[in-house]
């Protein structure tokens, strides 16, 4: 699982996390959840990376909080590595409450 970061691409600008900094946030059975700083843009990334028949799958979600809050909000609300996009959704929520983007 250590090449889990290779394969992803940071959402915001589109590089490869290559030696960016990872975390580990969770890992089961042939899932892995990390939270990556990439080292270009330095805007973080939650990982979702699954093993399937076709090999490694990982998707990435932008997300705003540091690794500390992530883990406490995966805690705090006894959530499972399926749950996580779930967690994503809900934070977006959160934040929005908080702080109106205008935009996109
Ligand atoms: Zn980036």
């Amino acid at each position: 699982m250590e090449n889990a970061n290779l394969l992803a691409k940071c959402p915001n600008c589109n590089r490869k996390h290559q030696n960016s900094k990872t975390k580990v946030l969770s890992q089961s059975e042939g899932r892995t959840t990390l939270y990556i700083t990439c080292k270009y843009c330095q805007v973080s990334t939650l990982i979702l990376v699954s093993e399937s028949a076709l090999g490694l799958v990982s998707i990435g979600m932008m997300i705003d909080l540091g690794e500390n809050e992530v883990r406490d909000f995966i805690k705090k609300n006894a959530i499972t590595d399926d749950e996580i996009i779930e967690v994503h959704r809900a934070m977006k929520k959160e934040l929005s409450k908080g702080k109106e983007k205008s935009g996109g």
